[in-house]
């Protein structure tokens, strides 16, 4: 192997670290409202067996236990091993954003893992339990304010991104509004705020567009499959999620994309 340079270590680090993070990240969504707390063994969900150090390593123990429990043969939820894996590619693109973008200082990008590990919960709860625990959207609200404030270091450029915020709540909240929130949730007005003031206001508002879009394409795919009755209810957060992540990460608007396929 030849020599590596400090910046692809650092990234392979960053992923070892998301996947550590990841595995903290599913006791979060599997114990919140079970009353349950953070700390104490994790164990089988069906046969209550306590995990052993070598059946908690992410991703391997999954892959060498073949996705069953040792004892009992259950199958492990797949979720497991999604939130891992997706915790240390969202770690690794923030990495390569931190090196190669500009505007970023290391608290900022602190700020950014800190959010990509609220986005990865509220998206997996929401799949779930098609709810946005407030707590975690609140979180995710607060890192959106500070990282505005702690990039920009600009009364006018934070105020640009809290406006961001406002602007990009909109649809969620005219959709939530006028549907006596049947067609959506607050939690999802709530979630496009923080986006907005994360991106601004060209950008948030593109993410927003990226989640309809993927949304509409998503269930016009599960109807088109039979497996949705017209009226049947999607989770919409693990969609502004999407959205939020696309942006984010290419900085590519709808203009762009609107664009492209009139005149490809
Ligand atoms: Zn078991």
């Amino acid at each position: 192997m030849g020599p590596m340079s400090v910046e692809v270590m650092g990234l392979i680090l960053l992923g070892l670290f998301g996947l550590i993070v990841g595995s903290f990240l599913n006791v979060v969504i599997l114990r919140h409202n079970t009353g349950k707390s953070l700390g104490g063994r994790s164990m089988c969900m069906s046969c209550s067996k306590e995990l052993s150090v070598k059946e908690l390593i992410p991703v391997v123990s999954y892959i060498l236990q073949a996705g069953k429990c040792l004892k009992c043969k259950s199958k492990i939820s797949k979720q497991y091993i999604v939130v891992e894996i997706a915790t240390s590619i969202l770690f690794v693109l923030s990495g390569i954003s931190f090196l190669y973008g500009d505007n970023i200082n290391y608290i900022s990008f602190l700020l950014i893992l800190t959010a990509m590990s609220l986005l990865v919960i509220l998206a997996a709860y929401d799949f779930k339990h098609m709810i946005l625990p407030d707590i975690y959207v609140y979180l995710f609200v607060s890192v959106a304010v500070l990282h505005a404030w702690v990039t920009y270091l600009n009364a006018f450029q934070f105020g640009w991104q809290l406006m961001g915020g406002i602007i990009s709540a909109l649809p969620a909240y005219a959709l939530w509004f006028f549907s006596r929130g049947s067609a959506m949730g607050f939690g999802d007005v709530k979630l496009s705020l923080g986006m907005g003031i994360f991106l601004g206001v060209y950008l948030g508002i593109s993410a927003i567009w990226y989640a309809f879009v993927l949304g509409a394409i998503y269930g016009i795919f599960l109807m088109a499959f039979g497996k949705a009755e017209y009226k049947s209810r999607i989770a919409f957060g693990p969609f502004l999620v999407l959205g939020f992540l696309i942006t984010f990460f290419t900085q590519v608007g709808f203009i762009e994309i609107v664009n492209m396929i009139l005149f490809l």
